[in-house]
Protein backbone atom coordinates (compact mmCIF):
# COMPACT_ATOMS: atom_id res chain seq x y z
CA UNK A 1 0.00 0.00 0.00
CA UNK A 2 2.73 2.13 0.65
CA UNK A 3 4.43 1.74 -2.85
CA UNK A 4 1.05 2.13 -4.12
CA UNK A 5 0.10 5.57 -1.96
CA UNK A 6 3.96 6.85 -3.41
CA UNK A 7 2.95 6.47 -7.06
CA UNK A 8 -0.03 8.18 -6.74
CA UNK A 9 0.92 11.05 -4.57
CA UNK A 10 4.19 11.50 -7.04
CA UNK A 11 1.18 11.56 -9.59
CA UNK A 12 -0.19 14.04 -8.12
CA UNK A 13 2.59 16.47 -7.35
CA UNK A 14 3.36 15.85 -11.18
CA UNK A 15 0.52 17.05 -12.17
CA UNK A 16 0.26 20.60 -10.24
CA UNK A 17 -1.70 19.55 -7.12
CA UNK A 18 -0.18 19.87 -3.72
CA UNK A 19 -0.74 16.56 -2.08
CA UNK A 20 -2.83 19.22 0.64
CA UNK A 21 -5.10 19.53 -1.97
CA UNK A 22 -5.32 16.49 -3.01
CA UNK A 23 -6.67 15.38 0.13
CA UNK A 24 -9.03 18.37 1.16
CA UNK A 25 -10.62 17.75 -2.64
CA UNK A 26 -12.22 14.14 -2.10
CA UNK A 27 -13.47 15.94 1.08
CA UNK A 28 -15.00 18.46 -0.53
CA UNK A 29 -16.94 15.93 -2.80
CA UNK A 30 -18.57 14.81 0.04
CA UNK A 31 -17.35 10.80 0.45
CA UNK A 32 -20.28 8.59 0.60
CA UNK A 33 -18.61 7.04 3.85
CA UNK A 34 -16.00 8.31 6.13
CA UNK A 35 -14.80 5.24 8.41
CA UNK A 36 -15.12 1.67 8.25
CA UNK A 37 -18.60 0.54 10.33
CA UNK A 38 -17.94 -0.68 13.41
CA UNK A 39 -17.25 -4.61 12.88
CA UNK A 40 -19.56 -7.14 14.32
CA UNK A 41 -17.73 -10.01 14.14
CA UNK A 42 -19.19 -13.92 14.03
CA UNK A 43 -17.44 -16.87 13.77
CA UNK A 44 -20.21 -18.23 11.85
CA UNK A 45 -19.67 -18.96 8.12
CA UNK A 46 -22.38 -18.47 5.55
CA UNK A 47 -22.23 -21.23 3.89
CA UNK A 48 -25.05 -20.20 1.61
CA UNK A 49 -23.07 -17.90 -0.09
CA UNK A 50 -21.25 -21.03 -1.58
CA UNK A 51 -23.02 -22.51 -4.76
CA UNK A 52 -23.43 -26.81 -4.34
CA UNK A 53 -20.80 -27.08 -6.88
CA UNK A 54 -18.08 -25.33 -4.99
CA UNK A 55 -19.20 -27.29 -1.68
CA UNK A 56 -18.42 -29.98 -4.15
CA UNK A 57 -15.02 -29.25 -5.36
CA UNK A 58 -13.78 -28.46 -1.27
CA UNK A 59 -14.39 -31.83 -1.42
CA UNK A 60 -13.03 -32.65 -4.71
CA UNK A 61 -9.84 -31.88 -3.62
CA UNK A 62 -7.13 -35.01 -3.84
CA UNK A 63 -4.64 -33.19 -1.87
CA UNK A 64 -2.74 -34.29 -4.46
CA UNK A 65 0.06 -30.79 -4.30
CA UNK A 66 0.19 -30.09 -7.99
CA UNK A 67 -1.16 -26.44 -6.98
CA UNK A 68 1.39 -26.25 -4.58
CA UNK A 69 4.17 -26.56 -6.57
CA UNK A 70 2.93 -23.35 -8.32
CA UNK A 71 1.52 -21.03 -6.51
CA UNK A 72 3.71 -17.89 -6.40
CA UNK A 73 2.48 -17.23 -2.40
CA UNK A 74 3.16 -20.74 -1.31
CA UNK A 75 6.76 -20.87 -3.14
CA UNK A 76 7.45 -17.62 -0.84
CA UNK A 77 6.18 -18.53 2.51
CA UNK A 78 5.94 -22.82 2.62
CA UNK A 79 3.02 -22.59 5.35
CA UNK A 80 0.35 -24.75 4.65
CA UNK A 81 -2.20 -22.42 5.09
CA UNK A 82 -1.35 -20.51 2.44
CA UNK A 83 -0.94 -23.66 0.13
CA UNK A 84 -4.26 -23.84 -2.13
CA UNK A 85 -4.77 -27.60 -0.59
CA UNK A 86 -4.24 -26.65 2.76
CA UNK A 87 -6.62 -23.54 2.23
CA UNK A 88 -9.56 -25.77 0.87
CA UNK A 89 -8.85 -28.27 3.62
CA UNK A 90 -8.81 -25.82 6.31
CA UNK A 91 -12.14 -23.81 5.31
CA UNK A 92 -13.64 -27.43 4.82
CA UNK A 93 -12.78 -28.39 8.77
CA UNK A 94 -14.06 -24.76 9.30
CA UNK A 95 -17.18 -25.27 7.58
CA UNK A 96 -18.08 -28.46 8.70
CA UNK A 97 -17.34 -27.93 12.43
CA UNK A 98 -19.83 -25.48 12.34
CA UNK A 99 -22.74 -26.82 9.67
CA UNK A 100 -21.57 -30.34 9.44
CA UNK A 101 -23.51 -33.51 10.45
CA UNK A 102 -21.07 -33.60 13.32
CA UNK A 103 -20.85 -30.00 14.14
CA UNK A 104 -19.25 -28.91 17.22
CA UNK A 105 -22.45 -28.17 19.07
CA UNK A 106 -24.48 -31.66 18.43
CA UNK A 107 -24.47 -34.25 20.41
CA UNK A 108 -22.71 -36.48 18.06
CA UNK A 109 -20.25 -33.97 17.18
CA UNK A 110 -19.46 -33.25 21.27
CA UNK A 111 -19.07 -37.02 21.21
CA UNK A 112 -16.34 -36.86 18.76
CA UNK A 113 -14.28 -33.98 20.60
CA UNK A 114 -15.42 -31.39 17.54
CA UNK A 115 -14.00 -28.07 19.00
CA UNK A 116 -16.30 -24.35 18.12
CA UNK A 117 -14.14 -22.53 15.60
CA UNK A 118 -12.53 -19.78 17.93
CA UNK A 119 -11.84 -15.56 16.86
CA UNK A 120 -8.25 -16.44 16.43
CA UNK A 121 -8.29 -19.07 14.19
CA UNK A 122 -10.66 -16.98 12.01
CA UNK A 123 -8.40 -14.03 12.37
CA UNK A 124 -5.53 -16.28 11.08
CA UNK A 125 -7.60 -17.96 8.29
CA UNK A 126 -8.43 -14.65 6.98
CA UNK A 127 -4.67 -13.42 7.26
CA UNK A 128 -3.62 -16.45 5.27
CA UNK A 129 -6.40 -16.12 2.37
CA UNK A 130 -5.40 -12.77 1.92
CA UNK A 131 -2.15 -13.80 0.60
CA UNK A 132 -3.50 -14.75 -2.79
CA UNK A 133 -3.28 -12.77 -6.01
CA UNK A 134 -5.95 -14.63 -7.56
CA UNK A 135 -3.67 -15.48 -9.97
CA UNK A 136 -5.65 -18.56 -11.09
CA UNK A 137 -2.47 -20.64 -11.29
CA UNK A 138 -3.98 -23.27 -9.11
CA UNK A 139 -7.13 -23.56 -11.19
CA UNK A 140 -4.91 -23.78 -14.10
CA UNK A 141 -2.61 -27.22 -12.84
CA UNK A 142 -5.34 -28.46 -10.75
CA UNK A 143 -6.09 -31.90 -12.20
CA UNK A 144 -9.52 -32.41 -10.76
CA UNK A 145 -10.43 -28.58 -11.81
CA UNK A 146 -11.43 -27.03 -8.92
CA UNK A 147 -12.40 -23.09 -10.23
CA UNK A 148 -10.03 -21.83 -7.20
CA UNK A 149 -10.05 -18.62 -8.08
CA UNK A 150 -14.25 -18.20 -8.00
CA UNK A 151 -13.94 -20.24 -4.43
CA UNK A 152 -11.34 -17.83 -2.83
CA UNK A 153 -13.24 -14.68 -3.84
CA UNK A 154 -16.51 -16.31 -2.42
CA UNK A 155 -15.04 -17.72 0.82
CA UNK A 156 -13.44 -13.90 0.75
CA UNK A 157 -17.13 -12.64 0.64
CA UNK A 158 -18.15 -15.11 3.50
CA UNK A 159 -14.83 -13.95 5.55
CA UNK A 160 -15.59 -10.32 5.29
CA UNK A 161 -19.61 -11.02 5.95
CA UNK A 162 -18.46 -12.90 9.37
CA UNK A 163 -16.41 -9.42 9.99
CA UNK A 164 -13.09 -10.82 9.47
CA UNK A 165 -11.63 -9.57 6.29
CA UNK A 166 -10.49 -7.71 4.29
CA UNK A 167 -7.12 -7.42 5.96
CA UNK A 168 -6.62 -3.97 7.77
CA UNK A 169 -3.95 -2.65 5.02
CA UNK A 170 -6.63 -4.01 2.20
CA UNK A 171 -9.58 -1.70 3.90
CA UNK A 172 -8.12 1.11 2.63
CA UNK A 173 -8.30 0.55 -0.77
CA UNK A 174 -11.66 -0.72 -0.48
CA UNK A 175 -13.09 2.37 1.47
CA UNK A 176 -11.54 5.21 -0.65
CA UNK A 177 -12.93 3.18 -3.86
CA UNK A 178 -16.68 3.38 -2.23
CA UNK A 179 -16.05 6.71 -1.65
CA UNK A 180 -14.01 8.53 -4.56
CA UNK A 181 -15.11 5.81 -7.27
CA UNK A 182 -11.31 4.53 -6.88
CA UNK A 183 -8.96 2.80 -5.15
CA UNK A 184 -6.28 5.67 -4.28
CA UNK A 185 -8.88 8.41 -2.69
CA UNK A 186 -7.89 11.36 -5.77
CA UNK A 187 -10.79 13.49 -6.09
CA UNK A 188 -12.88 12.57 -9.29
CA UNK A 189 -12.22 16.25 -10.69
CA UNK A 190 -8.98 15.10 -11.70
CA UNK A 191 -9.88 11.81 -13.18
CA UNK A 192 -9.38 12.93 -16.73
CA UNK A 193 -6.02 15.45 -15.65
CA UNK A 194 -3.80 13.33 -17.29
CA UNK A 195 -5.21 14.09 -20.71
CA UNK A 196 -5.18 18.06 -20.35
CA UNK A 197 -1.63 17.51 -19.06
CA UNK A 198 -0.45 15.62 -22.14
CA UNK A 199 -2.15 17.96 -24.35
CA UNK A 200 -0.43 20.86 -23.05
CA UNK A 201 3.31 19.08 -23.09
CA UNK A 202 1.67 18.12 -26.51
CA UNK A 203 2.30 15.05 -26.39
CA UNK A 204 -1.14 14.15 -28.14
CA UNK A 205 -3.26 16.50 -30.54
CA UNK A 206 -5.92 16.87 -29.02
CA UNK A 207 -7.46 15.92 -25.15
CA UNK A 208 -10.12 13.16 -25.83
CA UNK A 209 -13.65 14.25 -26.53
CA UNK A 210 -16.35 13.75 -23.44
CA UNK A 211 -17.99 10.55 -25.00
CA UNK A 212 -21.02 11.74 -22.42
CA UNK A 213 -21.39 14.67 -24.48
CA UNK A 214 -19.93 13.79 -28.11
CA UNK A 215 -20.99 10.47 -29.08
CA UNK A 216 -18.65 8.02 -30.12
CA UNK A 217 -18.21 4.55 -31.76
CA UNK A 218 -15.36 3.31 -29.24
CA UNK A 219 -15.17 4.15 -25.62
CA UNK A 220 -11.50 4.08 -23.96
CA UNK A 221 -11.51 3.04 -20.36
CA UNK A 222 -8.68 3.96 -19.28
CA UNK A 223 -8.90 2.87 -15.57
CA UNK A 224 -7.94 3.97 -12.19
CA UNK A 225 -4.12 3.43 -12.32
CA UNK A 226 -3.45 4.67 -15.70
CA UNK A 227 -5.64 7.87 -14.79
CA UNK A 228 -3.74 8.83 -11.67
CA UNK A 229 -0.38 7.26 -11.45
CA UNK A 230 2.24 9.19 -13.33
CA UNK A 231 4.44 6.47 -13.58
CA UNK A 232 1.89 4.70 -16.04
CA UNK A 233 -0.04 7.73 -17.74
CA UNK A 234 1.83 7.04 -20.89
CA UNK A 235 -0.55 4.05 -21.18
CA UNK A 236 -3.88 6.79 -21.74
CA UNK A 237 -0.99 9.14 -23.82
CA UNK A 238 0.29 5.52 -26.17
CA UNK A 239 -3.53 4.37 -26.45
CA UNK A 240 -4.82 8.13 -27.97
CA UNK A 241 -2.29 8.94 -30.06
CA UNK A 242 -2.62 4.98 -31.38
CA UNK A 243 -6.04 5.57 -32.02
CA UNK A 244 -5.92 9.37 -33.54
CA UNK A 245 -3.13 7.81 -35.91
CA UNK A 246 -6.04 5.33 -37.27
CA UNK A 247 -8.26 7.97 -37.08
CA UNK A 248 -10.95 5.79 -34.46
CA UNK A 249 -13.40 7.54 -33.51
CA UNK A 250 -13.34 7.23 -29.83
CA UNK A 251 -13.89 9.44 -26.34
CA UNK A 252 -13.43 9.15 -22.71
CA UNK A 253 -15.44 9.84 -19.82
CA UNK A 254 -13.24 11.71 -18.26
CA UNK A 255 -14.28 13.08 -14.68
CA UNK A 256 -16.90 10.46 -14.83
CA UNK A 257 -15.48 7.28 -15.72
CA UNK A 258 -15.78 5.70 -12.20
CA UNK A 259 -13.53 2.28 -11.40
CA UNK A 260 -14.27 -1.32 -12.44
CA UNK A 261 -14.71 -1.90 -9.05
CA UNK A 262 -12.18 -4.86 -9.57
CA UNK A 263 -10.44 -3.84 -6.25
CA UNK A 264 -13.81 -4.68 -4.32
CA UNK A 265 -14.65 -8.06 -5.84
CA UNK A 266 -11.36 -9.30 -5.23
CA UNK A 267 -11.30 -8.04 -1.91
CA UNK A 268 -14.55 -9.68 -0.95
CA UNK A 269 -16.86 -7.18 -0.91
CA UNK A 270 -19.30 -8.37 -3.59
CA UNK A 271 -22.19 -5.59 -2.33
CA UNK A 272 -20.37 -2.25 -3.15
CA UNK A 273 -18.98 -4.41 -6.20
CA UNK A 274 -22.74 -4.88 -7.91
CA UNK A 275 -23.63 -1.73 -6.49
CA UNK A 276 -20.17 -0.01 -8.56
CA UNK A 277 -20.84 -2.51 -11.56
CA UNK A 278 -24.82 -2.21 -11.88
CA UNK A 279 -24.33 1.81 -12.48
CA UNK A 280 -21.52 1.46 -14.90
CA UNK A 281 -23.20 -1.29 -16.93
CA UNK A 282 -26.46 1.47 -17.14
CA UNK A 283 -23.41 4.37 -18.11
CA UNK A 284 -21.65 2.24 -21.08
CA UNK A 285 -25.51 0.68 -21.86
CA UNK A 286 -26.64 4.58 -22.46
CA UNK A 287 -23.44 5.98 -24.04
CA UNK A 288 -24.74 3.49 -27.65
CA UNK A 289 -20.97 2.36 -27.69
CA UNK A 290 -19.79 -0.43 -30.21
CA UNK A 291 -16.79 -1.10 -28.34
CA UNK A 292 -15.13 -0.62 -24.94
CA UNK A 293 -11.61 -0.77 -25.09
CA UNK A 294 -8.93 -0.67 -22.04
CA UNK A 295 -5.80 -0.98 -21.46
CA UNK A 296 -5.65 -2.63 -18.23
CA UNK A 297 -6.01 -6.64 -17.83
CA UNK A 298 -7.99 -5.85 -14.89
CA UNK A 299 -10.15 -3.96 -15.92
CA UNK A 300 -11.33 -5.85 -18.76
CA UNK A 301 -11.55 -9.09 -16.79
CA UNK A 302 -13.60 -7.62 -14.54
CA UNK A 303 -15.81 -5.71 -17.03
CA UNK A 304 -15.99 -8.35 -20.09
CA UNK A 305 -16.15 -11.47 -17.41
CA UNK A 306 -17.63 -10.04 -14.26
CA UNK A 307 -20.21 -7.91 -14.96
CA UNK A 308 -21.97 -10.38 -17.13
CA UNK A 309 -23.46 -11.60 -13.73
CA UNK A 310 -25.00 -8.50 -13.17
CA UNK A 311 -26.14 -7.63 -16.30
CA UNK A 312 -25.93 -7.26 -20.00
CA UNK A 313 -23.81 -5.43 -21.90
CA UNK A 314 -24.48 -3.80 -25.35
CA UNK A 315 -21.48 -3.55 -26.81
CA UNK A 316 -18.58 -5.43 -26.92
CA UNK A 317 -14.92 -5.83 -24.87
CA UNK A 318 -12.11 -5.20 -26.06
CA UNK A 319 -8.21 -4.86 -24.80
CA UNK A 320 -6.38 -2.01 -26.53
CA UNK A 321 -3.59 -4.55 -27.99
CA UNK A 322 -6.73 -6.85 -29.24
CA UNK A 323 -7.99 -3.85 -30.86
CA UNK A 324 -4.51 -2.77 -32.56
CA UNK A 325 -4.68 -5.85 -34.11
CA UNK A 326 -7.78 -5.66 -35.77
CA UNK A 327 -6.54 -1.98 -37.00
CA UNK A 328 -3.64 -3.03 -38.05
CA UNK A 329 -5.16 -6.48 -40.05
CA UNK A 330 -7.99 -3.70 -41.58
CA UNK A 331 -5.38 -1.56 -43.15
CA UNK A 332 -6.12 1.08 -40.65
CA UNK A 333 -2.62 1.14 -38.87
CA UNK A 334 0.55 0.56 -40.23
CA UNK A 335 3.21 0.16 -38.47
CA UNK A 336 6.74 1.42 -40.02
CA UNK A 337 9.24 2.04 -38.04
CA UNK A 338 11.92 -0.70 -37.07
CA UNK A 339 11.51 -0.84 -33.55
CA UNK A 340 15.03 -2.42 -32.74
CA UNK A 341 14.90 -4.07 -28.80
CA UNK A 342 15.05 -7.30 -27.82
CA UNK A 343 11.92 -7.88 -25.44
CA UNK A 344 10.67 -10.43 -24.02
CA UNK A 345 6.68 -10.36 -22.80
CA UNK A 346 4.90 -10.98 -19.52
CA UNK A 347 0.84 -12.27 -19.72
CA UNK A 348 -0.95 -10.76 -17.07
CA UNK A 349 -3.21 -13.68 -14.98
CA UNK A 350 -6.06 -11.39 -15.76
CA UNK A 351 -5.37 -10.92 -19.29
CA UNK A 352 -3.80 -14.10 -19.66
CA UNK A 353 -5.23 -16.95 -17.08
CA UNK A 354 -8.45 -14.83 -16.60
CA UNK A 355 -9.61 -13.86 -20.18
CA UNK A 356 -8.10 -16.13 -22.35
CA UNK A 357 -5.71 -13.60 -24.34
CA UNK A 358 -2.57 -15.29 -24.75
CA UNK A 359 -2.11 -15.26 -28.94
CA UNK A 360 -3.12 -11.41 -29.63
CA UNK A 361 -0.16 -9.93 -27.95
CA UNK A 362 1.93 -12.34 -29.40
CA UNK A 363 0.55 -11.55 -33.03
CA UNK A 364 0.83 -7.73 -32.05
CA UNK A 365 4.75 -8.31 -31.28
CA UNK A 366 5.14 -10.39 -34.69
CA UNK A 367 3.73 -7.16 -36.80
CA UNK A 368 6.04 -4.73 -35.12
CA UNK A 369 9.13 -3.95 -37.53
CA UNK A 370 12.51 -5.14 -35.99
CA UNK A 371 11.88 -6.74 -32.80
CA UNK A 372 13.05 -9.58 -31.63
CA UNK A 373 11.09 -11.09 -29.07
CA UNK A 374 11.74 -14.18 -27.04
CA UNK A 375 9.74 -15.95 -24.60
CA UNK A 376 10.43 -16.66 -21.23
CA UNK A 377 10.14 -20.40 -19.66
CA UNK A 378 7.49 -19.38 -18.16
CA UNK A 379 4.93 -18.44 -20.35
CA UNK A 380 1.11 -18.41 -21.54
CA UNK A 381 -1.10 -20.60 -19.24
CA UNK A 382 2.07 -21.04 -16.87
CA UNK A 383 3.66 -17.40 -16.73
CA UNK A 384 4.49 -16.14 -13.41
CA UNK A 385 2.79 -13.94 -11.64
CA UNK A 386 4.02 -10.32 -10.73
CA UNK A 387 2.12 -10.68 -7.28
CA UNK A 388 0.14 -7.49 -7.61
CA UNK A 389 -2.89 -8.81 -8.01
CA UNK A 390 -6.08 -9.65 -5.68
CA UNK A 391 -4.58 -7.18 -2.86
CA UNK A 392 -1.75 -8.81 -2.35
CA UNK A 393 0.10 -5.73 -3.18
CA UNK A 394 -1.39 -3.69 -0.47
CA UNK A 395 -1.55 -6.74 2.25
CA UNK A 396 1.68 -8.37 1.77
CA UNK A 397 4.11 -5.59 0.28
CA UNK A 398 7.31 -7.36 1.11
CA UNK A 399 5.49 -11.01 -0.29
CA UNK A 400 4.61 -8.50 -3.94
CA UNK A 401 8.47 -7.75 -4.08
CA UNK A 402 9.37 -11.32 -3.85
CA UNK A 403 7.39 -12.55 -6.27
CA UNK A 404 7.57 -9.56 -8.44
CA UNK A 405 11.81 -10.54 -8.18
CA UNK A 406 11.82 -13.52 -9.74
CA UNK A 407 9.40 -12.70 -12.72
CA UNK A 408 12.01 -10.18 -13.11
CA UNK A 409 15.02 -12.59 -12.73
CA UNK A 410 13.43 -14.92 -15.56
CA UNK A 411 12.79 -12.20 -17.90
CA UNK A 412 16.42 -11.27 -17.15
CA UNK A 413 17.45 -14.90 -18.50
CA UNK A 414 16.23 -14.54 -21.51
CA UNK A 415 18.59 -11.08 -22.34
CA UNK A 416 16.00 -8.98 -23.34
CA UNK A 417 16.48 -5.89 -22.16
CA UNK A 418 12.89 -4.88 -22.21
CA UNK A 419 9.96 -6.60 -20.09
CA UNK A 420 6.78 -5.56 -22.07
CA UNK A 421 3.70 -6.62 -20.51
CA UNK A 422 -0.29 -5.12 -21.16
CA UNK A 423 -1.61 -3.85 -17.64
CA UNK A 424 -0.87 -0.60 -15.46
CA UNK A 425 -0.80 -2.90 -13.09
CA UNK A 426 1.65 -5.12 -13.83
CA UNK A 427 3.18 -2.35 -14.91
CA UNK A 428 3.47 -1.07 -11.50
CA UNK A 429 4.33 -4.76 -9.63
CA UNK A 430 6.94 -5.46 -11.90
CA UNK A 431 8.79 -1.95 -11.48
CA UNK A 432 8.84 -3.01 -7.71
CA UNK A 433 10.70 -6.01 -8.45
CA UNK A 434 13.09 -4.25 -10.76
CA UNK A 435 13.80 -1.40 -8.68
CA UNK A 436 14.77 -3.58 -5.65
CA UNK A 437 16.96 -5.68 -8.28
CA UNK A 438 18.65 -2.42 -9.60
CA UNK A 439 17.71 -4.84 -12.57
CA UNK A 440 19.46 -3.89 -16.35
CA UNK A 441 15.83 -4.04 -18.05
CA UNK A 442 13.29 -1.40 -18.78
CA UNK A 443 9.83 -1.78 -18.47
CA UNK A 444 7.29 -0.82 -21.01
CA UNK A 445 3.70 -0.95 -21.71
CA UNK A 446 3.24 -2.93 -25.19
CA UNK A 447 1.14 0.22 -26.52
CA UNK A 448 4.92 2.32 -26.48
CA UNK A 449 6.34 -0.74 -28.94
CA UNK A 450 3.51 0.42 -30.91
CA UNK A 451 3.59 4.10 -30.54
CA UNK A 452 7.62 3.56 -31.64
CA UNK A 453 6.41 1.79 -34.87
CA UNK A 454 4.15 4.68 -35.78
CA UNK A 455 7.36 6.98 -35.43
CA UNK A 456 5.56 8.27 -32.00
CA UNK A 457 7.97 7.57 -29.21
CA UNK A 458 8.37 7.19 -26.48
CA UNK A 459 8.93 10.16 -24.10
CA UNK A 460 12.44 10.62 -23.34
CA UNK A 461 12.22 10.96 -18.57
CA UNK A 462 12.95 14.64 -19.19
CA UNK A 463 9.82 14.60 -21.32
CA UNK A 464 7.38 13.18 -19.01
CA UNK A 465 8.13 15.44 -16.12
CA UNK A 466 7.83 18.91 -17.46
S1 LIG B 1 -4.63 -17.97 -7.21
FE1 LIG B 1 -2.37 -17.92 -7.42
S2 LIG B 1 -1.65 -17.04 -5.48
FE2 LIG B 1 -3.78 -17.65 -5.15
S3 LIG B 1 -3.68 -19.74 -4.32
FE3 LIG B 1 -3.88 -19.96 -6.55
S4 LIG B 1 -1.77 -20.11 -7.32
FE4 LIG B 1 -1.67 -19.29 -5.21
S1 LIG C 1 -4.16 -29.33 -7.59
FE1 LIG C 1 -6.39 -29.37 -7.18
S2 LIG C 1 -6.79 -31.45 -6.42
FE2 LIG C 1 -4.56 -31.14 -6.29
S3 LIG C 1 -4.22 -30.41 -4.17
FE3 LIG C 1 -4.44 -28.58 -5.49
S4 LIG C 1 -6.61 -28.03 -5.36
FE4 LIG C 1 -6.42 -30.16 -4.59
Amino acid sequence: MENETKNVTEATENTEQTPEAAQAAPAAEGPAETAAPAEEKTTRIPIEKLSPRQLLELDACTRCGECSNWCPAYDQDQREPLNPRGRAALFKDIISRQHGVFNADSFLGKLLGKKPVTDEEMQEFAKDLYACSTCMQCHFVCPVLIDTVELWERIRECVVDAGYGPLETQKDLVLKTKNYDNPWGQPRSSRARWGKMAKKKKRIKDAPKDISKKPAEVLYFVGCTASYDNNVEEVGINSVNIFDHAGVDFGILGNKEKCCGSVLLRMGDRESFKRICTENIEQFNDLGIKTLVTSCAGCLKTIKEDYAKFGKLNFEVKHTLEYVVELIKSGRLKLTNDVNLKITYHDPCHLGRHAGVFDAPRELLSLIPGLEFVEMERNRENSRCCGAGGGLKSGYPDMQNQISQKRVAEALTTGATELVSACPFCYQGLQVGIQAMDAPINMRDITELVCMALGEGPADEAEKKE
